[in-house]
């Protein structure tokens, strides 16, 4: 194994893209980017959040479709998730794509916030997100095309990957079975293909059902669903001193009864549990319901929960990660123009930080110490086969997701250019992939290494429909 990693390594170090052949697929996409903005600002406009994608959803198939991918909607008893394939035999290369927006965060592609009327928005830029995969997808049937070459590449349409876990449902319907690598990119401020943990989670809504009376009149003869949901919280709460580093609990009250003088005969409670490791999420997610079965017991009210949804972490590939994050350097960054700078600054100063924009220009130095943050569906993607990604700088350095300055740097060129370098990284990964089959198969056996040989899948979320409402 240590031999054949340092072949890989010398491998990948040779790998040029001074190959012609490369440089006239790259060119190609470079030559369409005013198309693809077109199509990542209609999909920015859109707005839509989790599975209710429809014309995001639409829009991509139809692009692909246009390009002679053969498409398949409505794949895992999700609407708008689909499979766009092209070519056949193996290698099978899966690009990743996301469309959802964010509830609440709408904002224009202005460098100050614009009240926003509780409308959704791309705030997590997967407007570029979905954009820029089917154009690297295309690339790589170009390339197929071109070179006659024997391979497949296979488009993933993934709705809901904000809070309704949508690839976990594709895992679980074995969609990405036959898939030899995915790749992935996700919207930043910088780019960077450093390896960045994500926690695995498992959320739930608690609800509890209590008897309804006078609150003054006749409190003998009510049963609070509130108090269930606030005993509940306060032994979560305790708990959080009796668990493992690194373990994450939030909640928010959903629903807390309707008015004061009449005592509530339902509440409902949110929860999630984030680990490192979905071993530890489990244990303390069951802890979790045992506090809300207490709570139901000692204040005279029943509970059920729903799942809502769950994650594994990011499994990190120790031959595809390095690849991508040399391809990432070889495409390298962007320049702003003077607008865009004016733009930069303005957006820096709503952040108070000042503008460095040396990773847009760049690429941040490979690492593998970062913390993890947030949790992303993609791990359950990443223990079922070798995947890798990359972020791009299509948002102004300093900026964080889910917030304002994300949304309106996603609606200007800054995102259409920090797409681009997404784009051209992955498809040029794809490319050294399908004429370097060893590459792929020490991928697999890095990957076998790391998830265990007797790994059997269990999703977090359990045999769950995919909860195309969960926001209600
Ligand atoms: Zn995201």
């Amino acid at each position: 194994m240590q031999n054949l990693t340092r072949f890989i390594f010398l491998l990948i170090v040779s790998l040029g893209y001074s190959q012609s052949k490369y440089k006239a697929i790259l060119s190609d996409i470079d030559q369409k980017e005013a198309s693809y903005t077109h199509i990542a600002q209609q999909i920015w406009s859109f707005a839509e959040m989790g599975y209710q994608e429809e014309q995001s959803s639409a829009l991509l198939q139809k692009t692909l479709q246009n390009e002679g991918f053969q498409v398949e909607a409505g794949v895992a008893e999700i609407p708008t998730a689909f499979v766009a394939s092209y070519g056949s035999g193996s290698p099978v290369i899966a690009i990743l794509g996301e469309y959802d927006a964010l509830p609440g965060l709408s904002q224009q592609a202005v460098p100050y916030k614009v009240s926003n009327n509780g409308k959704a928005g791309h705030a997590c830029g997967h407007h570029l997100f979905g954009t820029a995969s089917a154009a690297a997808a295309i690339a790589i049937k170009n390339y197929l095309e071109k070179e006659g070459k024997s391979g497949t590449v296979k488009y993933f349409g993934c709705p809901a990957e904000e809070g309704g876990s949508g690839k976990v449902y594709m895992t679980r319907a074995g969609l990405f079975d036959e898939v030899d690598v995915a790749l992935h990119w996700h919207a930043d401020n910088k780019n960077a293909a450093s390896i960045r943990p994500a926690l695995a989670n498992k959320s739930a809504k608690f609800r509890f059902y209590g008897v309804s009376a006078h609150a003054a009149g006749a409190p003998e003869k009510g049963r609070s669903a509130l108090d269930a949901v606030e005993a509940m919280n306060t032994m979560v709460n305790m708990m959080r001193e009796h668990v493992t580093e690194s373990t994450r609990i939030h909640y928010v009250i959903t629903r807390g009864g309707e008015a004061p003088n009449v005592v509530p005969d339902f509440a409902e409670v949110y929860y999630y549990a984030r680990h490192k490791t979905r071993d530890e999420v489990v244990k303390v997610f069951d802890r979790i319901v045992n506090a809300a079965k207490g709570a139901a017991l000692g204040t005279g009210t029943t509970m059920e929960y729903e799942m809502i949804g769950g994650t594994h972490e990011l499994l990190f590939n120790d031959v595809l990660q390095p690849m991508v994050h040399k391809n990432l350097e070889t495409i390298g960054g962007y320049q702003y123009t003077a607008e865009e700078r004016a733009f930069a600054v303005k957006i820096a100063e709503s952040l108070e930080t000042p503008l460095n924009t040396q990773f847009v220009e760049g690429v941040a130095p490979y690492s593998k110490g970062a913390k993890a943050g947030g949790s992303t569906d993609v791990g359950d993607v990443s223990f079922a086969v070798p995947t890798a990604g990359l972020r791009a700088a299509t948002w102004v350095p300093g900026t964080p997701a889910h917030s304002w300055q994300a949304v309106a740097a996603g609606g200007t060129s800054i995102g259409s250019k920090g797409m681009m370098v997404a784009a051209k990284t992955l498809a040029l990964t794809g490319m050294q992939l399908l004429d370097n089959p060893k590459i792929i198969k020490a991928a697999h056996e890095d990957f076998i290494a790391k998830r265990g040989k007797d790994f059997e899948y269990k999703p977090m979320l359990g045999d769950r429909k995919p909860a195309l409402n969960y926001r209600n």
